[in-house]
């Protein structure tokens, strides 16, 4: 009888494990700070400081914080382009992402794709864009020739651009435009996880809609999944199914969207969170208003990295750091405030 429960659980984590396309455990990357006469490392830069979370397949989750939090280091140390990471794993399908041999990285590099912030830096001037959408399909070889020209339009069409703009260069195309051309690229090699690192955050209110709208279709489409790195919470809680709320190179909660908006429970994202702004004239907001800027991740605050800017903070707060709580439902919490599914008497 204990044993067919105990089977029952290993299947059932077997299965949990399948779901996920992404799995990130204890993950640091520190940045050595170099100095004196002899160039030496004389301190770390901590901007991964073990941050775990996982991502199911097909689904999207939203990466916040404040900018120097370690969002976009941890979307890039994900995907390998941040050179070796410090400690921990990145388990992609299963695999270690750091162990696979260089044959194999070809066909990874296909597989995880970013869009970056700023479509204009990121496309070449000199190429036309059939090129730059195309360059990497060659280099892959992931159509045969004959095909090629095809499949291109197809890509282009899907993300809303006219094929025949294939020979026209970045600069004759508006903001909004650019970034579909950012989206066609990424596609283009038929990812399976993309990481959208403040896609929209460069561009008009008008055209972020759009481009938010287009990521969600290609997502249901293609069968995509996502992490959405964002600042703007507006845009996270329209288009994440999970967030993740990152502090200092720390993930201090992470739950399902709805109920991290509907309970923040962290003193840090309760602030985050207090300056969304809400459409209607006569409601009143509360802000708080977090005391001092982000410390220096070079020279962290021992305890809890927050409590030099938490008005909760209690004695323990300075020299413990506090342990991931779980508060039900998967809504996870790293304060000292709350016990396993309880708040603190
Ligand atoms: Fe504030 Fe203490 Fe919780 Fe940190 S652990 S967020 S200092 S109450």
């Amino acid at each position: 009888m204990e044993n067919s429960i105990l089977k029952e659980t290993e299947a059932k984590t077997v299965r949990e494990n399948e779901d996920n396309i992404l799995e990130v455990r204890g993950l640091k990357k520190y940045f050595p700070i170099r100095g004196g006469f002899f160039n030496t490392v004389v301190g770390q830069v901590k901007a991964i400081d073990g941050v775990s979370f996982s991502i199911k397949r097909g689904s999207t989750m939203g990466l916040v914080g404040e900018s120097g939090c370690g969002k976009t280091t941890t979307g890039r140390t994900i995907l390998r382009l941040s050179g070796e990471k410090t400690a921990g794993d990145v388990l992609f399908n299963g695999k270690e992402v750091y162990n696979i041999p260089k044959s194999e990285l070809n066909e990874l590099r296909t597989k995880m794709q970013i869009i970056f912030q700023d479509p204009f830096s990121s496309l070449s001037p000199r190429l036309p864009v059939g090129e730059i959408i195309g360059e990497a399909v060659k280099e892959h070889h992931l159509v045969p020739k004959e095909e090629y020209e095809d499949y291109i339009d197809r890509i282009m069409d899907n993300c809303g651009l006219q094929p025949f703009h294939k020979g026209r260069y970045p600069h004759e195309f508006s903001g909004g435009q650019r970034q579909r051309i950012c989206i066609a690229r990424a596609l283009a090699l038929n990812p399976e996880f993309v990481v959208c690192d403040e896609p929209v955050s460069a561009l008009d209110v008008s055209i972020q809609a759009q481009i938010i709208n287009l990521l969600k279709d290609l997502q249901e489409k293609y069968k995509l999944t996502y992490l959405f790195i964002s600042h703007d919470l507006s845009v996270v809680e329209h288009i994440a199914d999970t967030v993740g709320v990152m502090y200092l190179g720390n993930l201090v909660e992470f739950g399902n969207t709805e109920d991290i908006f509907a309970n923040p429970l962290h003193p840090y994202t309760k602030a985050l969170f207090s300056a969304i702004p809400i459409p209607d004239p006569e409601a009143k907001m509360n802000r708080i208003i977090l005391e001092g800027s982000i410390p220096s991740p070079a020279n962290p605050p021992e305890g809890c990295k927050f409590h030099t800017r938490c008005s909760q903070c209690m004695e323990i707060c300075k020299s413990k750091v506090p342990e991931e709580k779980d508060m039900g439902n998967g809504h996870k919490v790293c304060c000292h405030l709350y016990d396993d599914g309880a708040v603190k008497n």
